[in-house]
């Protein structure tokens, strides 16, 4: 049997993650993204898929970030029919976050109509909701550690990865006619001192390694989240601002509403009012009642409430009281989405905010190229916000060391509980020119045999096994 890997994204940037697999006749896809961020990427998402969908026997899922699930409503739209195997809160969180892709698309798409700035006359959503309700019933969800057959001869295992509610490092067994190998998805990594996520699972073995790149060439400042976020908010009070922080509804959120929550109890911060405005963060937030067994928090559900509950938390849950916070002028910390500022409610608020120069915006989370969030960290002085140039007064603040990702350090001693190199190490998920440094510091401290793939460059992994 002949096992071959064909990458559909995931290279050379944090975005559009898919790797195909041909093990012997049985065609499987590991995670299906959404491209994001740069045009040139995005442009991918709209072109034929490079494989027929309706080949692909099956998908793993490593977690529910719409970069690595994001096209599986395209993917099943265009005949992908088989299962789609992921961990008990990723199939919970994926329905949050495929129906909240599904309308971003469908209100890009009708803003640009109304708005005419499209070139195209009629521009139609990458997919809809309609489409996407049919991926669910794809769906197979399965715990942590357990051994999930996929076919007669391949089996996987799903271990935590400590980067999300359910992330998953994938084992992957084959068993060949004469030889058994291994392939270890790393998916993306947690952080080693998460205060809600357990670490990523140490992995002693493998022969083919996917491991991500994101923070490679990076150590996250050893800072103090909460010190940190200290400042900013008293910093923002005392300007007589408001505190903006656009977040991933998933995971950054219940982090950030966790700092606020020891930060206000021990009188760090002003008891102010705290928004949570992003309905998909509201549902994400009890799917962490739900799984507690998924992380490290209490696991008693009022327990766990109380760890991100502030004196005056609310949950904003229609656009009408979403627009009415722009009334608000000071003493308020608004928490909204999208994470990378690309679409969603915070998008409003942005626009009202920027120009006031009394009021912070602080970037919380990694931001991809080509994204509103990295036009901010890099300085710009407009963003493009709903067609128009707004111009950015207010204070733009960044901290890393909220990161879900884990950095160079993590990387590294993950990688380091390995007992002997794979025979082949491919560097994924991460932006050059950092990526290239991480893969030759792979090489130069582990000795390991390490290639960082192209778009759509295609690998021999076994022969004849
Ligand atoms: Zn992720």
């Amino acid at each position: 049997m002949n096992v071959k890997v064909k990458f559909l994204g995931g290279t050379g940037t944090v975005t559009g993650s898919r790797f195909l697999l041909d093990i012997g006749d049985f065609r499987l896809l590991f995670d299906c993204g959404l491209f994001q961020g740069l045009k040139e990427l995005r442009l991918r998402n709209w072109e034929v898929c490079p494989v027929d969908p309706a080949t692909i026997h099956a998908v793993v899922i490593s977690h529910a970030h719409i970069d690595h699930t994001g096209y599986l409503p395209k993917l099943v739209k265009e005949g992908f029919s088989g299962p789609i195997y992921c961990t008990q809160p990723s199939a919970d969180l994926m329905e949050l976050m495929l129906l909240d892709s599904a309308k971003l698309q469908e209100e890009e798409a009708s803003y640009a109509a109304a708005h005419a700035y499209s070139k195209h006359e009629n521009p139609l959503p990458l997919y809809t909701t309609q489409d996407t309700q049919k991926v669910f019933s794809l769906l197979q969800d399965h715990p942590f550690n357990a051994k999930i057959r996929i076919s007669e001869k391949i089996e996987i295992i799903f271990r935590n990865a400590g980067h999300l509610l359910g992330a998953a490092i994938t084992e992957l067994f084959i068993t060949g006619d004469g030889q058994s190998k291994k392939i270890v998805f790393s998916g993306d990594l947690g952080r080693t001192h998460d205060v809600i996520l357990s670490p990523p699972t140490p992995i002693d073995e493998a022969d083919i390694l996917f491991v991500e790149s994101t923070y490679g060439n990076k150590d996250n400042p050893a800072g103090n989240p909460a010190a940190e976020l200290q400042r900013v908010i008293n910093n923002t009070v005392s300007n007589g601002g408001v505190l903006l922080i656009p977040a991933f509804a998933v995971g950054r959120t219940q982090v950030l509403l966790h700092y606020l929550h020891v930060l206000m109890k021990d009188d760090k911060v002003p008891d102010i009012p705290v928004y949570i405005d992003s309905p998909m963060a509201t549902s994400a937030t009890y799917l962490y009642y739900k799984f507690p067994q998924y992380h490290k928090v209490k696991f008693n559900q009022s327990e766990f409430a109380r760890q991100l509950e502030t004196n005056m938390l609310v949950f904003v849950k229609n656009s009408k009281h979403s627009k009415s916070l722009n009334e608000i002028k000071r003493n308020a910390i608004i928490i909204s989405s999208s994470g990378m500022m690309t679409g969603g409610r915070i998008l409003h608020h942005m626009y009202h905010r920027l120009r006031n120069k009394q009021d912070t915006l602080l970037i919380a989370g990694y931001q991809a190229e080509g994204t509103r969030g990295r036009r901010l960290m890099d300085g710009e002085p407009t963003i493009r916000i709903f067609g128009e140039e707004v111009p950015v007064n207010c204070k733009i603040e960044c901290m890393t060391a909220l990161s879900g990702h884990a950095d160079r350090d993590e990387l590294f001693a993950w990688m380091k509980n390995f007992k002997k190199p794979p025979k082949l190490t491919f560097t994924i998920h991460g932006e050059n020119p950092d990526l290239g440094i991480y893969a030759q510091a792979i090489r130069d401290q582990l000795k390991w045999n390490v290639v960082s793939p192209q778009y759509l460059e295609s690998f021999e992994l076994f022969n004849g096994i």
